[in-house]
């Protein structure tokens, strides 16, 4: 199958890493050349290491490798039958990627967004055929995180998400096909684990090692501060605001201004050096 993926920064790199080991063509496609770069260097890093450790051939990681090309041109993503959008967190720049998609792909080609909270109705509203449009929600790091939420908007066809469902399942991955609501499942139930972690911080109980050493200890795989550096604040924080706004303003959902500043400050976590922690 012919897929491509919009956008190859953290989450368009790591799912491209997903299709190509599943054997599909994957168009990567980005509007900055630097960003493509970045994304060839660093899945010929993750095919070499899995090389390296036996989990992978040479010759199978070089056949994953051409799967793969690197675009700066939408009309490149003609033949496509699958795409997944993965682009700022931002409904008004998704709305216009999907806007200008539809005037080069085929009128049957799965229109898909890896959104973590946007409203899914409102994306596919951006489109001439909304039927074909759907959440496809993979997790940080894609190849690793075995979890893929399927979100179907209303104005999705009623037959794909059980499409999709089979081949997110045929990539290795473990489909759950949720509603569209906002921060579907798990960025819904994670909002609090952030936000209580910076209101324990911001009341001064504990520094943010001290937190993220306690909730490993208590069994999380990560801390909630290396976990927001980790993922980046610049698209935690955008998260957060939105599944706020989403939920009417709801104050159990309402964003921490100590995070605001770190996102307003460019200080995005592992992705630019510092956070809530220092990386240099
Ligand atoms: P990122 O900043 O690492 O990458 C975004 C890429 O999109 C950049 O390379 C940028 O150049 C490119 N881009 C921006 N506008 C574009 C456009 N109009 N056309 C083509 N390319 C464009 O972001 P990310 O962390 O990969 O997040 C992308 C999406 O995935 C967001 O919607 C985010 O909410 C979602 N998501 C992120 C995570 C995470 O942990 N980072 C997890 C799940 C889902």
């Amino acid at each position: 199958m012919q897929t491509a993926i919009i956008g190859s920064g953290a989450m368009g790199s790591g799912i491209a890493q997903v299709l190509a080991q599943a054997g599909h063509k994957v168009f990567l496609y980005d509007t900055q050349s630097a960003a493509l770069e970045r994304a060839n260097s660093s899945l010929k890093a993750s095919f070499g290491k899995l090389a390296e450790k036996g989990k992978i051939s040479n010759e199978q990681a070089e056949a994953y490798m051409a799967n793969l090309q690197f675009v700066d041109s939408l009309e490149a993503l003609a033949g496509s039958e699958l795409v997944i959008e993965a682009i700022v967190e931002d409904l008004n720049v998704k709305q216009t990627v999907f806007r200008n998609l539809e005037a080069v792909v085929s009128g049957d080609c799965i229109l898909a967004t890896n959104t973590s909270s946007l409203s899914l109705a409102s994306i596919a509203a951006a489109c001439k055929h909304p039927e074909r449009v759907i959440g496809i929600h993979f997790f940080n790091p894609a190849p690793l995180m075995a979890l893929v939420e399927i979100i179907p908007a209303v104005q999705t066809d009623a037959a794909l998400p059980a499409k999709v469902r089979s081949m997110v399942s045929s990539w290795g991955k473990l489909p759950v096909i949720t509603k569209d609501t906002p921060g579907f499942i798990v960025n819904r139930v994670a909002r609090p684990f952030y936000s209580e972690a910076i209101r324990l911080l911001e009341e001064g109980v504990a520094d943010c090692a001290t937190i993220d050493a306690a909730m490993t200890a208590a069994g999380f795989r990560m801390g909630p501060f290396a976990l927001m550096d980790f993922i980046g604040h610049d698209v935690n924080y955008r998260v957060t605001e939105s599944v706020w706004q989403s939920l009417f303003f709801d104050p159990r959902f309402k964003p921490s201004l100590s995070q605001k500043r770190l996102f307003e400050a460019g200080y995005y976590g592992r992705k630019s050096g510092r956070g809530f922690y220092s990386y240099a």
